[in-house]
């Protein structure tokens, strides 16, 4: 029903816990609906057999009534809900079992009491319960069994002694074909409500794509096509408020006198460098996510990674650095300086950012190389 090119969004997500808690009500229906059913079915037997309206032996009218729909009952229900409980099931599976078990218990309840006409009227409950689930096919096996189930058991099984088959009534037929027609299109009929609610679904969808695709393309930087300052600050916001708290690293990186590059270059070819400097930083991002700070400073947040892994991956990009060549200027060569330091819960992201900065501006000194954060560092006044 979703096209999978739009697959996988939270919505979709939403929309499996919507059909799980919707199944768990179908399920409970119908344990409800056999219960109900076997503590009628036992009122009714005690006021038959004090009115002396039984027409059969009383073991007879209990093995009839109450023992053999009752047991087929209560076994469809057992097996529901061990198909529940067992993880072997998929969510589609279980809705699948409860939906068809349904049609099995409305087809055992028609059958022992179709002497009253309305209970055709069980049929499009069963049909009814699968409409949210917005699947054609399920709702189309559940509505053609329900309508086979009727018809056969109106036509093969006489399970009621007293009963008047429909070919012996014309009464009766015409309550057959009339509750026949209203079945049919009742089946019809909700298979119009879930192409609409398809649609809707669809819609909402979409909406929510257009929504997670517009957040991508804010924090999404225009030159580099890797993420921007917008998006670090959410990454170093969201590290703020993780619990437990998982290690981190910051490392701030500046290429070093780009200015001359952008004076010797041009502009064009400054933006070709950091071009070239974002795909080294995205082709080694197996254990850091890179972002353009701005200008020629980006950032690298390291996850999950100790402080010595984070420099030997810095020095890697800073030797692939000094290797990057330009297509259309071979003479270009630049370097870049790093500074690195670790989060933890005495500081904030502001102050990790600054921290960075230190070790960077440390690195500064010397250009082309890699600097930790260590007590006593700053920024010159
Ligand atoms: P240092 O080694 O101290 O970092 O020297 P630097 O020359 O790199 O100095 P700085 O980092 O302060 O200079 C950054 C320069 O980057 C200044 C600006 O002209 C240039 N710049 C900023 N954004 C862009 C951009 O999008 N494209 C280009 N081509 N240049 C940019
Ligand atoms: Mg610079």
């Amino acid at each position: 029903m979703i096209p999978d090119n739009i697959r996988n969004i939270e919505i979709e997500k939403q929309y499996q816990i919507i059909d799980y808690d919707w199944l768990k009500l179908h399920y409970k229906t119908t344990v409800g609906i056999v219960a109900f059913s076997l503590v009628m079915e036992c009122l009714m037997s005690l006021f038959f057999a004090q009115s002396g309206l039984i027409h059969t032996t009383m073991e007879r009218y209990i093995l009839k009534y109450i023992i053999v729909p009752s047991g087929i009952n209560i076994t469809c229900v057992l097996a529901e809900t061990l198909i529940m409980k067992s993880k072997a099931f998929t969510q589609k599976q279980k809705i699948y079992c409860v939906s068809l078990l349904l049609v099995l218990i409305t087809f055992v309840l028609f059958t022992v009491h179709s002497a009253f006409t309305a209970t055709y009227y069980i049929f499009p409950g069963a049909i009814m319960m699968t409409i949210l689930y917005a699947d054609y096919r399920l709702t189309g096996i559940t509505a053609s069994l329900c309508i086979w189930s009727a018809a056969f058991s109106e036509i093969l099984i006489k399970w009621d002694s007293d009963k008047i088959t429909i070919f012996e009534s014309s009464m009766r037929m015409g309550n057959f074909l009339i509750s026949m027609i209203i079945l049919i299109a009742f089946s019809a009929a909700s298979m119009v409500v879930i192409r609409f609610e398809q649609k809707k679904n669809l819609a909402s969808i979409r909406t929510d794509l257009e929504r997670h695709q517009l957040k991508q393309s804010i924090q999404i930087d225009e030159l580099t096509r890797i993420y921007n300052r917008k998006a670090l600050d959410e990454a170093m916001a969201d590290m703020e408020v993780q619990n437990p708290l998982e290690d981190h690293i910051l490392a701030v990186v500046d290429i070093d006198n780009f200015k001359n590059i952008n004076d010797r270059f041009g502009h064009y070819m400054g933006d070709r460098c950091l071009i070239e400097f974002a795909r080294v930083l995205m082709e080694k991002s197996y254990n850091y996510t890179p972002y353009r700070y701005g200008g020629d400073e980006f950032c690298l947040l390291f996850h999950n990674t100790t402080m010595e892994e984070a420099v030997l991956m810095c020095e890697e990009i800073r030797q692939l650095t000094e290797k990057i060549r330009i297509e259309e200027e071979k003479e270009i060569r630049f370097t870049a300086s790093f500074g690195l330091s670790a989060y933890s819960s005495q500081l904030n992201a502001a102050r990790l950012f600054v921290l960075s900065d230190y070790a960077l501006y440390d690195a500064k000194k010397d250009r082309n190389s890699v600097r930790v954060y260590e007590k006593g560092m700053k920024i010159a006044e």
